[in-house]
């Protein structure tokens, strides 16, 4: 594959101009109506005009649970891609690099040369995007280790690693945070020794605009990957509007702190992605998002198990084989399964997990009728043994033609964080492009930007937020098309459809 990094698409309905690239694109799909029992398709095309501003922002990255498992293994990630970190291991060297990261790891095929072989490009080049190693990291922790110790205390880096990266992780301290001790599971309770004295929510914006200031940034990013909540119960007047939700937080009544977090981001402008299972993003920080025209997205980092399924069910089902059963166990022995080996945080991961087959069983009437679907249960454990280490145990059985059974069993190991750290990489890298992309319609020549509930990073969360009437899609590469045929979209190539027609023809 050529690392070609840069490209440029030659046609009249494409500029790219100094400050911006426009691209006149034509989105063809189809409507459906139901004419007594009879379906009716009707092609249809509207023509958009994208703009997409070239000046990519000095961006900053805060993480709500910069000292956990995820929050250090990013920052230390991006620092050793920053310094070309090199490191001995028992199976020798190894460089620092983003694999498992979309945008820096994946690729997209830009079409067939004149020897009829397709030309791929990494996905970061098709558009500016923010390079992740000039990112710059703050955030918020209950836990006042440093980040150099907090990388010690998570136990996911080799050792040659830390300690190359310890004179410079060292400094980076979190803020004192939001701790509600009945959110979290009561096992966190040793590790809250940072905590926000007096008003939070006041607080949390003051250290938004503080970074902002003091790191000289265009733009900051909110992520939340701290400990699992449990769920929060969605209450008329505390949390159902976005003046419920203010008035709420204003008189100190109690509000989840991840919800805290999100309503202060979005006053400050500043999107705001939930990677943790709960319902922080209640109907009030919607309509307050919706209000400020701010991106949101949640839940839930979508990283080892969840992310198999969703492939792994699309192709039986796909296939035309019936799924019946699904069974996914898993133990894990970071803090993250402490925290969730309590009923109530397992609860918000367990529905979280449960919900990610309903899309690719309902788009199946063949196969399933209303209402069935199969058993799916989902365990987890925690192991304090094996660490970052997660194991992951699922059997997926399937009824085949003339009453045949297909049982399928997967072991899937790997450093849990390692794996979540690109996906936060990509969460607000893809964030932080969107915001720099407007279109209008021929219909309606009003610029506008996408929904603010960011349904585009569907590919990145377990339970995808989607805007209201939205359908939700689990499979993994509808969600990853949607990402690049926007993305291509936006520089005026048609949608990638993988037909290869001009290799079908005499
Ligand atoms: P972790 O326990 O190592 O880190 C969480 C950090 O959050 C801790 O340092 C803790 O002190 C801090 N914290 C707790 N409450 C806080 C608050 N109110 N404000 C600020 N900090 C707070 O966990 P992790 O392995 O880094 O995972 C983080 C989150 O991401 C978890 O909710 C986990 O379920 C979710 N997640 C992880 C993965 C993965 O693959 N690692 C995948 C999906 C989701």
């Amino acid at each position: 594959m050529e690392a070609a990094a840069q490209f440029f698409v030659e046609s009249p309905d494409v500029v790219y101009g100094p400050e911006a690239i426009e691209a006149q694109y034509e989105y063809r799909t189809t409507r459906v109506s139901r004419e007594g029992g009879v379906l009716k398709v009707h092609p249809t095309s509207t023509r958009f005009t994208f703009r997409t501003a070239r000046q990519v922002p000095r961006l900053g990255v805060m993480l709500v649970g910069w000292g956990g498992n995820n929050g250090s293994t990013l920052t230390a990630a991006v620092l050793a891609n920053r310094l070309r970190l090199s490191w001995p291991t028992r199976s020798g060297r190894k460089e620092a690099n983003y694999y498992g990261s979309l945008t820096q790891a994946g690729t997209v095929s830009l079409g067939l040369d004149a020897e009829g072989q397709e030309v791929f490009v990494p996905f970061s080049a098709v558009l500016p995007m923010v390079a992740p190693n000039d990112l710059v990291f703050d955030g918020w922790d209950i836990s006042s280790l440093n980040l150099a110790e907090a990388m010690r205390r998570a136990k996911v880096l080799d050792w040659g690693l830390q300690e190359q990266l310890w004179p410079h992780m060292e400094a980076l301290r979190p803020r004192p945070s939001v701790y509600i001790p009945e959110f979290i599971a009561a096992n966190q309770s040793a590790r809250a020794d940072n905590l926000i004295p007096g008003s939070r929510a006041q607080q949390i914006r003051r250290d938004i605009r503080d970074f902002r200031s003091s790191a000289g940034l265009d733009k900051v990013i909110v992520l939340w990957t701290a400990n699992t909540e449990r769920f929060c119960e969605v209450i008329p007047g505390l949390n159902d509007t976005a003046e419920n939700l203010l008035r709420t937080i204003e008189l100190g009544l109690e509000v989840s702190p991840s919800t805290l977090f999100a309503v202060a981001s979005i006053l400050e402008g500043c999107a705001f992605l939930n990677g943790s299972p709960q319902n922080t993003l209640v109907p009030g920080a919607l309509e307050l998002a919706w209000q400020h025209r701010v991106f949101v997205g949640g839940d839930d980092f979508k990283s080892g198990q969840t992310k198999v399924k969703s492939v792994l069910v699309d192709f039986l089902i796909g296939s035309g084989l019936k799924t019946m059963s699904i069974v996914s166990y898993n133990h894990l022995g970071n803090n993250d399964g402490e925290n969730l080996s309590a009923p109530l945080q397992f609860r918000s991961k367990e529905v979280s997990k449960s919900n990610v087959v309903d899309d690719m069983v309902q788009s199946n009437p063949v196969l399933y009728t209303p209402g069935e679907e199969p058993d799916h249960c989902v365990v987890i454990k925690y192991v304090p043994y094996v660490g970052d280490s997660k194991r992951a145990l699922d059997e997926y059985t399937s009824e085949l033609m003339l009453g045949g059974t297909n049982t399928l069993v997967l072991h899937n190991t790997c450093e849990d964080s390692l794996l979540a750290a690109p996906i936060m990489l990509d969460l607000a890298l893809l964030t932080e492009l969107c915001q720099r992309v407007s279109f209008c319609t021929d219909m309606d020549p009003e610029p506008q930007t996408f929904h603010p509930v960011l349904s585009l990073l569907s590919f990145l969360f377990k339970a995808p937020l989607v805007p209201p009437g939205s359908p939700v899609v689990n499979a993994l590469f509808r969600q990853r098309s949607c990402i690049e045929n926007i993305l291509r979209a936006c520089v005026g190539l048609p949608p990638q459809n993988h037909m290869l027609l001009e290799h079908k023809m005499e």
